[in-house]
């Protein structure tokens, strides 16, 4: 099924990508920054509004990890369990079940905050940090 992707979409799969600093969260691939072929995985599929912009529900997966992950949904869990901890998937399952509806202008919102982010993070990075960076969630 195809989603359509949003300003939101696209400023928070930035900031996923940015926060591991373009390297895959599973192989540790290194990829330039701006690649392509690292994609923002959602755990609990973007058709789920109250984690689709959540950083705990994403992580930067390269295009083979993505695609070994996305046919395999045991490796899938086993990976998150191990990416998140056991506590903190509980907690993103708990919120994945909680209904949200968004209002239309919230998604500006969404996107305005996750710019901002992107953008710190930027600074950060032209400041010298290298690594895994952290960046705020909208709530
Ligand atoms: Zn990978």
């Amino acid at each position: 099924m195809k989603i359509k992707r949003s300003a939101a979409d696209h400023w928070f799969s930035l900031c996923v990508r940015e926060r591991a600093g373009w390297r895959c969260e599973r192989c540790r691939k290194q990829l330039p920054e701006n690649a392509q072929n690292l994609h923002c995985s959602h755990i609990f599929s973007r058709r789920h509004q109250a984690t689709r912009y959540d950083p705990d529900n994403c992580q930067a997966l390269c295009f083979s990890c993505h695609q070994q992950l996305g046919e395999n949904p045991v490796l899938f869990a086993q990976f998150a369990r191990q990416e998140l901890g056991e506590r903190r998937l509980e907690i993103l399952t708990e919120r994945h079940q909680m209904i949200k509806k968004r209002a239309k202008n919230e998604k500006k919102d969404i996107a305005r905050h996750y710019r901002n982010e992107y953008r710190a993070m930027l600074e950060k990075r032209q400041a010298g940090e290298t690594g895994y960076l952290e960046f705020t969630a909208y709530d």
